[in-house]
């Protein structure tokens, strides 16, 4: 039984539920910016993508951090958090017309532009309203990520991003064009990466990229180096917050920026993975044809996808009971054979009732919760309005 929660106001509120810790989204902002500060040209920008949650989008854009966006209303769900149009970057890799609009209208930072069609559209849509878009082209770098296949993007086979083959091709285009500006390269190799040799490899890489733009006298200000720092699924306490200091260190010591060069990072799941949880209740416990035990709990794949979509870990707790543990299969109400959030959970025996947390699920949970089955969205709780 876990001792650092507010169970009995947990107890006033209907479940499922997610719960953050503003506090600990606090500290894991204040240790990025003490690492980011021995370095005045790194710059952060939360992907919105991670959690769009309102209150903690206003936290962090109080911060003083960036906002890397993949979509029209997330660069308006940046706005009204208050984050500055000028530390909004846009990615993504199908932007509709009126995604681009909102973005011109806004005066973003730069638009990440990942095809010649779309590099087109962009500049059309910019002269219409008489402006120039900045542009940075997201290369694909065919670096390989170590992680699961489905958050792996800079492989060749991926969909994102411009081949290093087709760049003298681009840059004839963009130089053509008179509503684009050319300023910068963009990269995300993939998400949940906890090997600091992949960044180094990684930063390898982009330096060779960045040398032959060089060799063509071609001008770079900004070098956007994506997101994918992964943290710890299995041990969230050992780990509240991610090894930022490695990971910078990892970056300093490998990449080699031009003095003048702006280096970005797109961070996601590094800053609110470990602040939030999923707050269950046990409907019922039961066992299953094969004779195993079986505990259904109020919260479904609806609410936290990321075990049934990537075959995802995350730690489970009791809240209300404790003795001798036991391995649980721990299911959702949702009518999908997939919707398990642990095949064997070791939990005390369990009773209806009985609140459950599963850990680390700041991050790619409530983001991506849909209505399936016309389920309720999850609400939120924070730990400061309690
Ligand atoms: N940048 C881009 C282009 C992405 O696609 C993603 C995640 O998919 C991120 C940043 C954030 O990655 P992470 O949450 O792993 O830091």
């Amino acid at each position: 039984m876990k001792g650092s929660f507010p169970i009995e106001k947990f107890n006033t509120v209907r479940t499922p539920f997610y719960y953050y810790d503003t506090e600990l989204l606090r500290k894991t902002l204040d240790t990025i910016k003490a690492e980011t500060g021995k370095n005045d040209n790194y710059h952060v920008h939360y992907a919105v993508k991670a959690n769009a949650n309102r209150k903690l989008l206003r936290i962090i854009s109080a911060a003083g951090f960036g906002a890397d966006c993949v979509s029209g209303g997330e660069i308006k769900a940046c706005l009204d958090a208050g984050f500055p149009a000028e530390k909004i970057v846009f990615a993504g890799v199908g932007k509709s017309d009126w995604e681009i609009n909102v973005g011109l209208d806004a005066g973003i930072a730069y638009f990440n532009v990942e095809s010649i069609p779309e590099l087109e559209v962009i500049n059309q849509l910019a002269g219409e309203k008489d402006k120039i878009a900045r542009v940075s082209f997201r290369i694909n770098p065919d670096v390989g990520a170590h992680t699961h296949a489905n958050i792996t993007t800079g492989l060749a086979e991926n969909k994102f991003g411009i081949a290093m083959a087709d760049m003298e091709k681009v840059i004839e285009i963009a130089a053509s064009l008179k509503h684009v500006e050319f300023v910068g390269l963009h990269f995300h190799i993939g998400s949940q990466i906890r090997q600091m040799e992949v960044f180094e490899n990684f930063c390898l890489k982009v330096n060779t990229i960045k040398q032959w733009f060089a060799d063509q006298g071609i001008e770079i200000q900004y070098l956007n180096l994506g997101g994918g720092l992964g943290v710890d699924y299995d041990h969230p306490d050992a780990e509240p917050i991610p090894d930022f200091a490695s990971y910078f260190d990892t970056i300093h010591r490998t990449l080699r920026p031009d003095p003048h060069q702006q280096i970005l990072f797109e961070l996601g799941r590094s800053l609110v993975a470990q602040c939030g949880e999923l707050i269950t209740r046990v409907l019922y416990t039961k066992k299953n044809a094969l004779g195993r035990d079986v505990a259904l709990v109020d919260a479904g794949m609806t609410d936290l996808i990321r075990p049934a979509l990537y075959q995802a870990h995350h730690t489970i707790e009791c809240l209300t009971s404790q003795g001798t543990e036991c391995s649980y299969m721990i299911g959702g109400p949702v009518c999908e054979s997939s919707d398990i959030f642990d095949q064997a959970a070791m939990l005390p025996q369990l009773k209806r009732g009985d609140l459950l947390t599963i850990r680390t699920a700041g991050a790619y949970g409530s983001a991506m919760a849909s209505r399936y089955n016309l389920r309720d969205l999850p609400r939120s709780i924070y730990s400061d309005e309690l």
